[in-house]
């Protein structure tokens, strides 16, 4: 019998994901606080529901794709919290990027419930969410982990298993913060070479065969109409927000500083999220830090 799986949280990475379940061939009933989300996963194949507890009822395992972790504490375990609702045995997968001490703590109330929980925070972008290419980096025990499989893989290709309960948060945030500095240093390196003259997308296609190729130039050029169907080409639209970037970089600072790391990179990229959000770019994809610098020829 195939699997009751409910889903919660269906934004930019929940409601893809989502619609990969159901194309895999899952029974998913789904939940967001915003109305024509719910529709949008029903016109393909979902099950609406009135509430997260009426989506979390009989499921099997549970989804949540939620921005931060206070979203998922309250989820799991406010008065009203499927805490207090779950079968003994259901798998809590959270998806989300949060503190890893949130994680622990969810996972550590659930358990002592009998509910299985992992943390799987995934990279790869809307892209990745859409074309079910995501990477899941999950914290959790090991037979809990081999149960997400076939679930994980109906809307992944990659599943590395990072540690214990939080230990998938924790490789996330590094990888946030990498991406960060990565994108800030692309943006500043294709405005200084247009500034000189040359066109961003032979600048792109050089450093592309050259020693600063990465993840951001190969699939994301932050620079507008370099490349088709990025978040720059449509108006700094969908994608991944500046205000959910700043949550990560606040995320790898408070990591750094309980593990007494040094992150001058991390920090600088935080200020220029934190700058950038005040400027009002909090909503837009993060690749518009490239708008911070070009301002000047707007
Ligand atoms: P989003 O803001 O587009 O989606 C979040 C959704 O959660 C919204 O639809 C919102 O209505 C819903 N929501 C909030 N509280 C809720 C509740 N109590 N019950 C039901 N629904 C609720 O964000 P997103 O881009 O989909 O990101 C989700 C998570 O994934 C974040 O933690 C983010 O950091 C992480 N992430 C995002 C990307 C990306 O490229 N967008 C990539 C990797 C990881």
């Amino acid at each position: 019998m195939s699997q009751t799986i409910a889903f919660i949280g269906l934004g930019n990475m929940g409601g893809p994901m989502a619609a990969n379940l159901v194309k895999a061939g899952f029974s998913v009933k789904v939940f967001d606080l915003v109305a024509s989300s719910v529709e949008t996963l029903v016109k393909q194949g979902a099950l609406a529901s009135a509430s997260a507890s009426d989506a979390a009822k009989d499921a099997d395992v549970v989804i949540s794709m939620l921005p931060a972790g206070k979203h998922v504490k309250s989820l799991y375990l406010a008065d009203d919290g499927l805490i207090h609702q779950l079968a003994k045995n259901t798998l809590v997968i959270d998806c989300s990027t949060i503190d890893a001490a949130s994680a622990q703590e969810v996972g550590k109330a659930l358990e002592e419930q009998g509910i299985a929980f992992i943390d799987a925070p995934v990279s790869g972008g809307t892209a990745g969410a859409t074309a079910g290419t995501l990477t899941f980096i999950v914290g959790g025990d090991a037979e809990n982990v081999a149960r997400a499989h076939p679930v994980l893989s109906a809307m992944g290709k990659n599943i590395f298993h990072a540690g214990e309960t939080g230990a998938g948060q924790i490789a996330k945030i590094c990888n946030n913060m990498l991406l960060s500095v990565l994108m800030a240093g692309t943006a500043e390196a294709l405005q200084m070479g247009i500034d000189n003259g040359l066109d961003p997308k032979v600048l792109s296609d050089i450093m592309l065969q050259s020693s600063g190729r990465n993840w951001t130039l190969e699939l994301y050029n932050p620079c507008p109409d370099v490349l088709e169907n990025v978040p720059s080409s449509k108006g700094y639209q969908g994608g991944f927000m500046v205000d959910l970037m700043k949550k990560d970089l606040g995320l790898a600072v408070d990591t750094a500083n309980k593990s007494q790391s040094t992150i001058p990179m991390g920090s600088m990229a935080q200020s220029l999220y934190k700058l950038h959000s005040l400027a009002g770019n909090g909503q837009l994809d993060f690749s518009s830090i490239f708008k911070m610098y070009s301002a000047k020829q707007d």
